[in-house]
């Protein structure tokens, strides 16, 4: 059973502007947001509290806030169990999509910085409403990492034995061959960062 989203009637949003706080705990929809995004790392002892402010002029409206979280990630390197704390910074502005006059080639050049200040995201909204959880899902997949370590330098593991070599060195590797991706770095020299 899916919990009913988080939405915001733009109509509704005072001249003081609208304080939002949630909590995983409290809320099923953000805790419905979080497992989305982060399956299985996020386990029922995971916390994600949010808060955020929003501001409308006329119809343009702006969300400030933060989510703070916590993780149970997998190393994708040892695979080893490891905890993750985070705060995703939400700096949006939001233009209503149906004010927005068509495109025309001379509108192209138009740039949006002119309007938003530098550090916000530019996007848009439909309709009468805006739905929070929609905004934080993708606010959240996008500061996700590509890759999960349990630590920058994780060695990983052995490719002959399996051990953890962030731990020590294995009995079978030579340690002068150094982390196992070497032999990849030497196949393909060019693909290296
Ligand atoms: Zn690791
Ligand atoms: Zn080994």
């Amino acid at each position: 059973m899916n919990p009913p989203p988080m939405e915001i009637i733009i109509h509704d949003i005072p001249q003081e502007g609208l304080f939002i706080k949630a909590s995983a705990a409290h809320d099923g929809w953000l805790r419905a947001v979080m497992q989305r995004v982060l399956s299985k790392a996020f386990t029922p002892s995971d916390t994600a509290e949010l808060t955020l402010e929003c501001h409308k002029v006329n119809e343009e409206i702006d969300l400030s806030g933060e989510l703070k979280y916590s993780a149970n990630q997998t190393c994708d390197r040892c695979l080893a169990p490891f905890g993750t704390q985070d705060v995703v910074e939400i700096r949006i502005h939001l233009s209503p999509l149906h004010s927005t006059q068509p495109m025309t080639n001379q509108d192209e050049g138009l740039d949006v910085g002119e309007i938003v200040t530098e550090d916000e995201e530019f996007s848009y909204y439909e309709g009468d409403r805006i739905d929070i959880g929609e905004i934080l899902e993708e606010q959240l997949t996008l500061a996700q990492p590509m890759k999960n370590l349990c630590q920058e330098d994780c060695l990983g593991l052995c490719p002959t034995c399996g051990k953890n070599l962030s731990e020590g060195p294995c009995a079978c590797a030579p340690t002068a061959l150094g982390s196992p991706f070497s032999a990849l770095k030497a196949l393909a020299p060019k693909k290296r960062k």
